[in-house]
This record gives structure tokens, C-alpha cells and sequence, in this order.
């Protein structure tokens, strides 16, 4: 009856859904969370305030096929990012730029660093800080060692659990020095919140009368593997299985579990109207928690209070805390090959997605990594 199941209904899982049952195929979509829209999943909260449960998912893209495709799911808050960053006391734009340059240093150095990274670096570009670090220059080695220490360190320790000779390229290249005045967190084309938020994107993605939902179910109550074969309900299904969930789950974990990192997110109700100087707040270098985002600031409310949240990281356990970031170490990698050569035996299941995929997604590459797979299967 169902030509497609899919596990997972985040925005991979969602998106693949809307995909195929748009193209006349019955899809049965399963999640064990008993809400749709995964991590992007949002609510009101009792101070009438729109919250992200899972923290905060900042929508930007330079893709406009995917703006377009989710412009037909939602109205959108047209909204740039704004992060600061506490440096000695004083929270400062990120990524650092030469705002940030002059609020840290007296004039005259900021001026000399200004007109160095000018010198050496195209106007508008991100330099990642690792690279600046290689500079042969002395004043921007010293700059450069100023944000690794004030800025990257510390918080990525604290993120990851990790030193920071274990942390992947992929991830310090995401800290860079901006040769600009440019003060928003991200520069791509297109920038926005949808209007309603990302459950109801998503809801209006799944409203289709060829996607059967089940929440509330882990895939085991429904469906095994045996052998190379996927039975469903009991009965061989010989459709197309993708797999949005972490990959060792479906193996049984048999060759261990892929470590992740997780957050303890502690939201607080705040007695003002606004609690801090920007959306979001890092706190690289002082306190348990990372960063503070206040969700007033992203999805404008009215009301005399407002809502943060303090984000903690720590160890993901199973079954205690969720899986948000899969964690980039040699060993970790190398796990995660045995699940993906064990994966390769099934000739009709495709993982996809930051879990089953182990990868650091952002919200546009999912999606984009969504159309290929179903470029790729649909026909
Ligand atoms: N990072 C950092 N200092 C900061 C912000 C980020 O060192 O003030 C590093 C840190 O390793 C973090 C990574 O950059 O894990 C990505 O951070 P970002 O906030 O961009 O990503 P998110 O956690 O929202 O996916």
C-alpha cells in the first residue's frame, strides 16, 4: 500500500515526504517524538512568545529554489541575525568585523588592523580564523590569536567537551573575521523566520492526502530488518526506506554507539521587556551555559516579559537527552563508516539528513540534500 516510508519527520523527513506524495507516491511517515518538525519544532509559550524547544534555528540561504519551494509553505518575518559576543565584560558583533575591531581595541589599533586585513583580504570576504592564524603578518597573528582565545576556545571546549586539536575544520571555519562592517550573522541572499514558525511550515508541508502520519511511534513498533530485507507491519516491504534517525539505531548499535553532543536547554521567564542587547548573546569564556537567545527578538511578541534561554552543553546519553550535534572525531568517523558500509547492504534504504548522515547540516543544505535524493529515486 505505501511505496515510501520515511523515519523522521524533520525537515529531511518532511520535505522528502511532501516531495513524493506530490508525485502521486502514498508515503507512510513515522516519528517517535509526538510532534512533527523535528528540531526546528516551535511553540507559544505561555508568555505568548514564539520558542524554538530544540534552540535556536536561524533560516538563511543563497539557494532561491529552496526560498521559493518554502515560500510555499509559509509567510515570512524578514529578519537578519544579530549575535554578540561577551569579550572581557563587553558583548561585541560577531562575527568579528571591524566593528568589532574598534570596540575592543583603542583607535589607533583598531585603525592599523583595519587597514592590514584591507590590505591582505577582498572587502566583504570571511576569513576563517584558522587561516588568519597562518598570516605572516605580526599584527594579524596577534589578532588572530586575540579571537582564538577570546572568542573560539573556551567556547568550543565547552560546546564539545573537547580540546581543541579534536575539533573538526568544518567547525572552526564557521568562527571567521569578516572584512567588513557588516554586523549580521549570516550573509546569505535570503534571510527570514517564517512568519507562523517552522511546525507550521511544516504542517502546511504534510497537509497532503498521500502522506499518512504516525507520531508517537518508534520505527521498531512498525517495521525490522531481516537479513537484507525490511519488513513492515510484518510483511516484506519492497518500497523505498529512508531513514531520517541515527544511524546506529537502526543497526541495533552493533557496532557501538556514534557519540553526539548534547544541550540541557533551560528556558527562564524574564521580568522585562527585553533582556539583552541582541537576539543572541555568547558567552565564550565565562558560565556553564554558552550562549543566551531571547526569542522576542527574533519573532516580535507583545508582552511585558520575555523568554531566554541558557543553553548547557553536555554528553548525550541515550534515551536521557537528544542527539543535536554529531561529534567530528577520527575515531567517531571512523565508527560511523562500519554503519555506512552495513548501510550500503540494504539496495533500498538512503539515510539522510544531520543525524543519519553525521553530518553538521544547516537548515538550507538538509533541504538541498532532500531534492537530490529525491531527484535521484524519482523515477
Ligand atoms: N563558536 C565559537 N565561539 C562563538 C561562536 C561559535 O567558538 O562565539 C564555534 C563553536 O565551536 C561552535 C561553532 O563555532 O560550535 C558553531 O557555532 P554556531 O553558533 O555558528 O552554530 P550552532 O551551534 O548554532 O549550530
Amino acid at each position: 500500500m505505501f511505496e515510501i516510508v520515511i523515519i523522521g519527520a524533520g525537515m529531511a523527513g518532511s520535505v522528502l515526504a511532501e516531495r513524493f506524495a506530490s508525485s502521486g507516491k502514498k508515503v507512510l511517515l513515522i516519528e517517535r517524538r509526538q510532534h512533527i518538525a523535528g528540531n526546528c519544532y516551535d511553540e507559544v509559550d505561555g508568555n505568548g512568545i514564539l520558542i524554538h524547544k530544540y534552540g535556536p534555528h536561524l533560516f538563511h540561504t543563497d539557494d532561491a529554489q529552496i526560498w521559493e519551494y518554502l515560500s510555499r509553505f509559509t509567510e515570512w518575518h524578514l529578519y537578519f541575525h544579530k549575535v554578540k559576543a561577551v569579550i572581557d565584560g563587553k558583548p561585541v558583533p560577531l562575527p568579528f568585523n571591524f566593528n568589532t575591531l574598534h570596540e575592543v581595541f583603542p583607535p589607533s589599533l583598531a585603525d592599523k588592523l583595519e587597514a592590514t586585513l584591507l590590505e591582505r583580504f577582498e572587502y566583504g570576504k570571511k576569513i576563517p580564523i584558522l587561516e588568519l592564524k597562518k598570516s605572516v603578518d605580526k599584527d594579524l597573528q596577534f589578532l588572530a590569536d586575540f579571537i582564538y582565545e577570546k572568542i573560539f576556545l573556551h567556547y568550543s571546549e565547552k560546546q564539545w567537551g573537547l580540546s581543541p586539536d579534536k575539533i573538526s575544520g568544518a567547525v572552526t571555519a564557521r568562527v571567521p573575521v569578516l572584512i567588513g562592517r557588516d554586523d549580521r550573522y549570516f550573509q546569505d541572499k535570503f534571510q527570514a523566520m517564517p512568519k507562523f514558525g517552522y511546525t507550521k511550515l511544516v504542517r502546511n508541508m504534510l497537509d497532503h492526502k498521500n502522506i499518512k502520519l504516525l507520531l508517537n511511534t518508534d520505527f521498531h513498533e512498525v517495521m525490522n530488518l531481516r537479513g537484507e530485507e525490511i519488513y513492515l507491519f510484518d510483511k516484506k516491504f519492497d518500497g523505498r526506506l529512508i531513514y531520517t534517525g541515527q544511524l546506529d539505531e537502526l543497526f541495533d548499535k552493533k557496532f557501538g554507539e556514534l557519540p553526539y553532543r548534547s544541550i540541557d536547554m533551560k528556558f527562564e521567564t524574564v521580568d522585562e521587556e527585553i533582556f539583552q542587547s541582541a537576539p543572541v548573546v555568547n558567552y565564550p569564556n565565562n558560565y556553564d551555559f554558552t550562549r543566551i537567545t531571547e526569542f522576542k527578538q527574533i519573532h516580535p511578541a507583545k508582552s511585558p516579559r520575555t523568554t531566554i534561554l541558557k543553553e548547557f552543553p553536555q554528553e548525550y546519553v541515550a534515551g536521557k537527552n537528544e542527539p543535536y550535534y554529531p561529534i567530528f572525531t577520527d575515531e567517531a568517523k571512523a565508527a560511523y563508516e562500519k554503519y555506512s558500509a552495513e548501510l550500503s547492504r540494504f539496495k533500498n534504504i538512503t539515510a539522510v539528513g544531520r543525524l543519519a548522515e553525521y553530518r553538521y547540516y544547516d537548515i538550507d543544505d538538509v533541504i538541498k540534500r532532500a531534492f537530490e535524493v529525491f531527484d535521484s529515486l524519482n523515477h
